[in-house]
């Protein structure tokens, strides 16, 4: 019999979701709700090439979660449905890996609420609602900081007070950690060597983006911090900036904190230095035709990467590997040929014939035979969910 695991990442306003063959890894269906508790409210489901979109009656995440349930009902998928496995944002310390949900992961999720105000109420809404529509079915949550946990010391303290690392949390977290880590063990499997004697710098690269450098199949430093606005350019997000600039802006702009902090997660990256777009494809063919705003906004993109890449390969002490993925990873030949040319002093040459080849789904490697090797990987953080997820509740 046919089992599968469903998939949930649940957005504040939006939920995403797949159900995922167990025994083949395909994935069967995905789909997502948008515009949860707006004007609008509507659901997505793609299924072997078919597009189904429904507006949902009840707009908000238990109506988007009862539209599932009856599209699985009316396929008869339900009972196929063996545990369910969620994404979550922030575990904080609090978790080291994945766990199946109680009570007690339900709380220790919600008091890390404080370090991802944004994301981790929705997430519990999402278990919540969940638990409420498929009742007894085990559930799993997934951490994006779980993999970043074997951080050293050293790597995830900020030079700040050490009581506000005790007193609040005050420390580097990371994220991407689902996807950093399910390309960084693709990788060395197409790299042909093995994860637990390996060191590789992933790039996931979206429009969120960081690195990690990953060590012996162990997270050892990533960009990102106790909140996912440090370290590399972004869509709309600055990376890192001057601390400084907060006391600076509070008064040329005559602002507070969260417009601040706003104007950094939403009005900066490659939007706010293009002054276009913030979408990178959009910014390539800007730059291709001239536009001097997408011109330097990829180039600090690119020269800011390049710059993280390297830091990261302090952390190794080596590199095996570099690999890029996420949207822009997997597509961009030139973002890939932009960094690893200025990575040429790390053993980088590219085979700009492989570079331009990957594309659309295509992975491989685009660094030359005598290179250190550069890969483009498919991240799929849904499979490495419902892995995670199987592997929890098996037998359950
Ligand atoms: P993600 O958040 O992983 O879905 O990635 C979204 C980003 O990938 C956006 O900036 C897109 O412009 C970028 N992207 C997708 N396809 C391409 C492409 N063909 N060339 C350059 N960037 C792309």
């Amino acid at each position: 019999m046919i089992t599968h695991t469903l998939v949930i990442n649940c957005g504040s306003s939006s939920l995403k979701f797949a159900l995922i063959n167990a025994q083949t890894q395909d994935t069967t269906l995905t789909g997502l709700a948008e515009k949860l508790g707006m004007a609008g409210a509507c659901i997505t489901f793609k299924q072997a090439g078919q597009k189904v979109e429904l507006t949902l009656a009840q707009g908000d995440h238990a109506g988007a979660m009862k539209a599932i349930l009856s599209y699985l009902d009316e396929r008869a998928l339900t009972g196929s449905i063996t545990a369910i496995g969620h994404r979550v944002v922030h575990g904080g310390e609090n978790f080291h890996a994945s766990t199946l949900i109680d009570d007690s992961v339900l709380a220790a999720i919600e008091d890390c609420a404080r370090l991802a105000p944004l994301h981790n109420p929705a997430n519990l809404l999402g278990m919540r609602t969940a638990q409420a529509c498929f009742p007894g079915l085990p559930q799993v949550a997934v951490f994006d900081t779980a993999f970043h946990q074997t951080m050293p010391q050293h790597a995830y303290l900020y030079a700040v007070p050490m009581a506000l690392y005790r007193e609040h949390g005050v420390r580097r977290y990371g994220f991407h950690g689902t996807s950093h880590r399910f390309v960084a063990a693709e990788a060395a499997r197409m790299a042909g060597i093995p994860l637990e004697n390996s060191a590789i710098v992933s790039a996931h690269l979206g429009n969120g983006a960081s690195v990690a450098a990953i060590l012996n199949g162990q997270s050892v430093d990533t960009s990102m911090g106790l909140t996912p606005l440090e370290g590399l350019v972004m869509g709309t997000r600055s990376g890192d900036i001057d601390p400084g600039l907060f006391g600076y802006l509070a008064s040329a702009l005559n602002t507070d904190v969260d417009g601040i902090t706003a104007l950094l997660n939403k009005q900066s990256g490659l939007l706010g230095l293009s002054e276009l777009s913030s979408d990178c494809r959009e910014l390539e063919e800007a730059a291709a035709n001239g536009h001097p705003g997408a011109i330097i906004a990829m180039e600090v993109f690119c020269y800011r990467l390049a710059k993280q890449i390297a830091a990261m390969v302090v952390a190794l002490g080596r590199i095996d590997v570099l690999l890029f993925t996420g949207g822009i990873g997997e597509n961009s030949p030139f973002v890939r040929a932009n960094v690893l040319n200025k990575l040429a002093f790390l053993g980088f040459s590219l085979d700009a014939a492989a570079n331009d080849a990957a594309f659309r789904g295509k992975a491989g490697r685009i660094s030359h035979a005598d290179s250190t090797t550069a890969l483009v990987i498919n991240t799929n953080e849904e499979l490495m969910i419902a892995l995670d997820t199987a592997a929890l509740t098996q037998g359950k």
